[in-house]
């Protein structure tokens, strides 16, 4: 078996075992019965495949997928995952890049057990993957805090309702979605929306997609996310800095978000705080 043969998952279904393999730690490995040289993850007690259950396999998968250092293989490179036939030699670059720009942001060193990026070369298996129909908008998406799946560049570009539009945008969805993997590892995965979408937006430069608001009105709700968050934490970190914010990051693992904010900023968590602060930006 060589490398090559782990990114040859050709059959959507084999793809849906492989990514919620990657979630459960306790990951298995078939052989696709269709692609002889097609090597899928799973958990065998969802499987219709398990016959096909190998634990050697097993452990060359936990290497690749992980990398696990107690298996005994040779490095893998770049942890992308790519269906499509191209090859794409643009990808892992930008992950790199972004991981590096991550890791200086958030002030931790990530250099095990990646974030894994997987690039589904149709709609049809990103939202086999989703488990969900998607919008045209949507090109790329995070589970947990390990894996993010997206739509191919040369898909996503041809989006009606799209905000791909040149590599530079391309390089910015990956970044949004590895700074959701970032966040849930430094702030827990139980935290509100707005902080997830708030930080990637910000992070990956991504405000300036939305008209700043005159007021805030939703996010605290859940609503107007995309409109209100990037521009929250741009104010959070402007006035009061980047190590306030992290420290907030931070306290989200083990407190409520009204209560982490208040211990961190002595503010009260409420639209009111956010609109002064804007008047504040603005008056300076
Ligand atoms: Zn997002």
């Amino acid at each position: 078996m060589n490398w090559a043969s782990c990114v040859a998952i050709t059959s959507p279904t084999h793809w849906m075992i492989a990514l919620q393999g990657t979630s459960a730690r306790s990951a298995s490995v078939f052989q696709s019965p269709t692609a002889s040289s097609a090597i899928a993850v799973g958990n065998p007690a969802r499987s219709a495949d398990s016959r096909f259950y190998s634990p050697q396999k097993f452990n060359l998968l936990r290497a690749f997928l992980f990398e696990d250092p107690r298996a005994t293989i040779p490095p893998v490179g770049y942890p992308i995952f790519d269906l499509s036939p191209s090859e794409d030699k643009e990808s892992p670059k930008m992950y790199a890049q972004a991981m590096d720009e991550l890791n200086d942001f958030f002030e931790i060193e990530w250099k095990l057990f990646r974030p894994r990026i997987l690039i589904a070369p149709n709609r049809k298996i990103l939202e086999e993957i989703r488990e969900e129909e998607t919008p045209d908008w949507v090109v790329g998406s995070t589970i947990g805090d390990r894996v993010v799946v997206l739509l191919s560049y040369e898909i996503s570009k041809k989006g009606e309702r799209t905000y791909i539009r040149s590599r530079e945008d391309f390089y910015k969805l990956i970044k949004h979605e590895l700074c959701h993997c970032f966040t849930s590892r430094v702030a827990g995965s139980i935290k509100p929306r707005w902080v997830a979408e708030g930080v990637s937006l910000y992070v990956a430069d991504q405000i300036g997609r939305y008209p700043e608001p005159k007021k805030f009105l939703g996010f605290l709700d859940n609503n107007n996310i995309f409109q209100e968050s990037g521009y929250v934490v741009d104010l959070l970190i402007k006035v009061h800095g980047k190590k306030k914010f992290l420290d907030f990051l931070h306290s989200l693992k083990n407190e409520k978000p009204p209560t982490a904010f208040k211990e961190v900023y002595e503010l009260s968590l409420e639209y009111k705080t956010f609109d002064n602060l804007l008047s504040k930006v603005k008056k300076a």
